[in-house]
């Protein structure tokens, strides 16, 4: 087994601050080129050529699911198949309901708004946006004071496209006002390798197809994992000076950068480990777990514990988690 990761980052499916600089050269640019998520693709491409023959915009949307599986990307694709401009925000960076009236105020018919980490809006806002999402109508306060007063004014139509890692904290009434919901989920290894291909041909550097195989089963399913190995695998064969990546270069780097075969990160490694030592395989409360781990309850739920169930190492049972067969048989052999 692997020691300890040298850098744990490696692995977060959160986008890194050198990812913001590359990450849009290798974006997809219409429905046809995104990889995988087949059903969802198959569903929006029909919304898209009916709100086309009709001649309305879109729906509002709202993507849901982990980091890193293209959310963003899939905002930027509908604008572009819907012949569109966007203009990119995010729940944290709307400070005051003022912020968001003035992202409104000047949005162009048909435009696209995408709001990423929607569930972060606050109430206040939210209620400057459920009448810009239901009526295209924005209540603006003028002065203050006494002599204040509302104005009523008219948006064109837009389309609102959110995106949350965590559609639970979504309230209702705000979900409610998304006429197309949709999840994307883990991408299986094949479509990950996919992935991987088309990237390598964008760096313009020649990967063997067994190459791209092994790195896509440690990606833990996430486009942006793959994309993040093989740009560090790349980097050990410029200096190993090799032609093309074999699979021997692959297994090296992603041994030496301490990607596990399963791809887990040390966070996750431990979470199974405390389960499987410390509470005989569990079931043990998350809020347990969290303390023991040092970490916050929100963060297991998000980051560490999707992609387990996923590859079925843990199941979640009405007395707490507790690791499967498999999880108890991984947990043993890291043990060691
Ligand atoms: P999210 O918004 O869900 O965090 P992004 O849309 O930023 O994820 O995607 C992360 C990276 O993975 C980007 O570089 C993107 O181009 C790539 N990517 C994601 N999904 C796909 C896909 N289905 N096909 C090709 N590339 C993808």
């Amino acid at each position: 087994m692997n020691g300890d990761f040298l850098d744990d980052t490696v692995v977060d499916a959160g986008r890194l601050p050198d990812e913001l600089g590359v990450e849009p050269g290798l974006r997809p640019i219409s429905l046809k080129e995104f990889i995988g998520q087949d059903e969802l693709r198959a569903n929006l491409s029909v919304f898209l050529e009916s709100a086309r023959r009709r001649r309305k915009t879109l729906d509002h949307v709202l993507l849901t699911g982990p980091p890193g599986l293209g959310k963003t990307t899939l905002a930027h694709i509908i604008a572009t198949e819907m012949g569109a401009s966007i203009r990119v925000t995010s729940g944290p960076a709307i400070d005051r309901a003022g912020d968001l009236a003035a992202i409104l105020s000047h949005v162009e018919p048909g435009d696209v708004l995408f709001i990423d980490e929607i569930h972060r809006v606050n109430r206040a806002i939210a209620e400057v946006l459920f009448p810009a999402m239901e009526d295209f109508s924005l209540d603006l306060m003028i002065g203050q004071g006494p002599g204040a007063r509302s104005v009523r004014i008219d948006l064109p139509p837009f389309t609102l496209i959110g995106a949350t890692t965590r559609a639970g904290l979504l309230t209702a009434p705000l979900r409610d006002r998304f006429g197309i919901v949709e999840r994307l989920d883990y991408y299986p290894a094949h479509h990950l390798r996919d992935i991987a291909a088309r990237a390598a041909e964008r760096f313009q550097v020649a990967v063997d197809a067994e190459a791209t195989d092994e790195l896509s089963r440690r990606a833990r399913g996430t486009p942006r994992v793959a994309i993040r190995l093989l740009r560090r695998i790349l980097d050990f064969g410029v200096v190993e000076r090799r032609e093309r990546i074999d699979l021997s270069t692959t297994r090296m780097a992603l041994d030496r950068l301490g990607v596990d075969l399963l791809g887990l990160d040390r966070l996750s490694r431990r979470y199974l480990q405390i389960i499987h030592a410390n509470h005989g395989g569990g079931p043990v409360g998350l809020g347990t777990l969290a303390a023991t781990l040092g970490e916050e309850s929100d963060t297991i739920e998000e980051t560490c514990e999707p992609f387990l169930l996923q590859i079925g190492l843990l199941e979640r049972t009405a007395r707490g988690r507790a690791l499967t067969l498999k999880g108890r048989e991984y947990a043993t052999s890291i043990a060691g």
